[in-house]
């Protein structure tokens, strides 16, 4: 077969010219999203062998091998894993399946357009570009690789630029090599030589020491290359003490394929019938595809050391999809099937424990560490909120954890249990508006009342406060309460005067509720003399028991 010539996709042309055109200043991190993928490889093909007889795959030395040339300016990442068919190179190294992709690529031309370069690095940073990283440092990329159990390889090849080439390759050995020509090194030292033995061993022990598979450097004399480069350490199975907070954060970088550090590293260790230890990290920013129907939630499973799946969704509920990490189990078979965890028990105790403890270290994280409680807020409140709806256990801890917006103050969020020791003497309920932004809100009528009175309201304006609001009866014994709702007692008025006063009053208006009531016909339920306005002559308000106007507004939406 002679070679094709193809097209990237739209988006990852666009991506690797923003990539070649250097946006990113430590290019460094090239060589570890090379080893990671290696490392995948060699993890995927390992399983399968166990998995599969019939695979007839040799997985007695499997390593990740650097070889060096500095006469041809070369260097080459090659792993004997599983390797890609033809098929998969065109899908997986052609295309970008991230979702968000587009959206992405736009804003980091903006950034670079507006010579923003910081904002440039974070969307990066933020994205991370993995394979692509390599045309940070190569002007020509080569991936030879081979897919166990097929008989033919494949050689692509590109310059990054628009298009790629793929040829067959009659022999090729199992696995992938990939081989950079590496552009000159630069003078104001952002490109190393990527040649020399002691930047490749630096860049290695710095990102990519606790790969559990050897990485090797070739070098001239081919006994010389032995000893891995790598400690191979699984970081989750060695004690807190141990590890380094940098160490953590490469391994949170290999499994999340995030090139930002986490914000908070989470560790557990289980003893007793059903032994796992659980490193598990809360990334520093949401991803794009957070509230996407494709996004992969769940942890990485291991099985003794082995690794089984990834994005093992039975690992965590939901609501805590954003959470990242490893669980290696002590008792599972490897041929464990996603269906058979969704049912076992013991992984739903484990789940619900690992649940229990994330949350438990966004409470701690309040109290020790505002700042980091602060972000970690902001980026996944929304999301975590969603558990109000789905995981009754947890409903308490989840309104411990939660803040909201309030009227108390203009910027600082508040929690539950801060609106209930402001409350007003005689206050019972804690009062919330629901709404599309804080702005709108705001400028509700249906605060006057509480303003003039200086009671507190809740200003809720993410669309699943709309859900939750209507599905958790109370805290702390105090009962929520919507401002747009029902008849409005603020607390304390019930005496016997204001009630004379307010019979009186409906007797005077009568004759106008009833001609309003008239006019407005099946619009509305009643027209009523209200006490919750001061300033606006009225307000359109909902029964107790009815949906909120954006609630009625988000079924419309969703066609119900
Ligand atoms: P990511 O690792 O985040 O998926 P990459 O751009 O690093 O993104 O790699 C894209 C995909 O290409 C990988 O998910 C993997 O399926 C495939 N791939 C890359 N390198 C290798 C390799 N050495 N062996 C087998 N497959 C690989
Ligand atoms: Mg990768």
């Amino acid at each position: 077969m002679s070679a094709e010539t193809l097209e990237f996709q739209v988006e990852a042309r666009q991506l690797l010219q923003l990539v070649i055109h250097s946006i990113y200043s430590n290019k460094d991190v090239f060589l570890r999203e090379l080893v990671s993928n290696a490392s995948d490889a060699l993890d995927k093909l390992r399983l399968a062998a166990l998995r599969d007889d019939a695979l007839g795959v040799d997985t007695s030395d499997l390593h990740i091998e650097l070889a060096a040339d500095p006469e041809a300016r070369t260097l080459t990442v090659r792993d004997n894993g599983i390797g890609m068919s033809h098929d998969e190179v065109i899908q997986l190294i052609g295309t970008i399946a991230n979702s968000g992709t587009a959206k992405f690529v736009q804003e980091l031309k903006e950034a670079k357009d507006a010579k923003d370069s910081s904002a440039a690095e974070n969307l990066i940073g933020q994205f991370g570009v993995g394979f692509y990283s390599s045309f940070m440092v190569a002007d020509e990329v080569e991936l030879v690789t081979r897919k166990a159990g097929e008989e033919h390889g494949t050689r692509w090849t590109s310059s990054g630029a628009g298009t790629y080439s793929l040829e067959r390759v009659e022999e090729a050995p199992q696995g992938t090599s990939v081989t950079l020509k590496l552009r000159p090194a630069d003078s104001d030292d952002q490109l190393h030589d990527y040649t020399a033995a002691w930047k490749i061993r630096e860049i290695v022990k710095k990102y990519s020491d606790f790969i559990t598979w050897p990485i090797r450097l070739q070098q001239e004399t081919p006994e010389a290359s032995a000893e891995p480069v790598n400690s191979m350490k699984a970081l989750w199975a060695r004690s807190r003490d141990e590890v380094s907070d940098e160490e953590y954060h490469e391994l949170y970088k290999h499994i999340s394929h995030d090139w930002l550090d986490p914000l908070e590293v989470v560790r557990l260790q289980a003893e007793g019938t059903f032994e796992y230890q659980a490193l598990l990290f809360i990334p520093s920013h949401a991803p794009h595809d957070l509230y996407t129907q494709g996004y992969q939630r769940g942890v990485q499973l291991y099985v003794k050391r082995v690794f089984v799946m990834d994005d093992c969704e039975a690992l965590m509920p939901p609501y805590l999809r954003f959470v990242k990490g490893v669980v290696d189990a002590a008792d599972l078979s490897l041929n464990v099937s996603r269906e058979i965890l969704q049912q076992d028990r013991q992984i739903q105790l484990m789940r619900r424990r690992l649940a229990k403890k994330i949350l438990a270290t966004v409470k701690d994280l309040r109290a020790g560490d505002p700042e980091k409680y602060a972000t970690l807020w902001r980026e996944f409140g929304r999301v975590i909120k969603e558990g109000l709806l789905s995981d009754f256990d947890n409903r308490d801890a989840i309104l411990t954890a939660a803040s909201f917006a309030s009227t108390h103050d203009a910027e600082q969020p508040t929690s539950l249990a801060q609106y209930v020791e402001r409350m007003k003497e005689g206050q019972q309920h804690i009062y919330y508006l629901t709404g599309e932004s804080r702005q709108s809100v705001e400028h509700s009528p249906h605060l006057e009342a509480f303003r003039a009175k200086g009671v507190e309201v809740l200003l809720l304006t993410d669309p699943v406060d709309e859900l939750w609001v209507e599905a958790v009866p109370e805290f702390d014994g105090k009962q929520l309460r919507s401002v747009a709702k029902g008849e409005l007692e603020l607390d304390g008025e019930t005496d016997q005067e204001q009630q004379e006063d307010r019979e009186q009053r409906k007797q005077e208006f009568a004759a106008l509720l009833g001609w309003m009531t008239e006019q407005l016909g099946a619009e509305v339920k009643e027209v009523r003399l209200s006490a919750r306005l001061t300033v606006s002559p009225a307000c359109v308000v909902t029964d107790t028991n009815d949906a909120s106007p954006a609630l009625e507004a988000m079924y419309r939406a969703m066609g119900q």
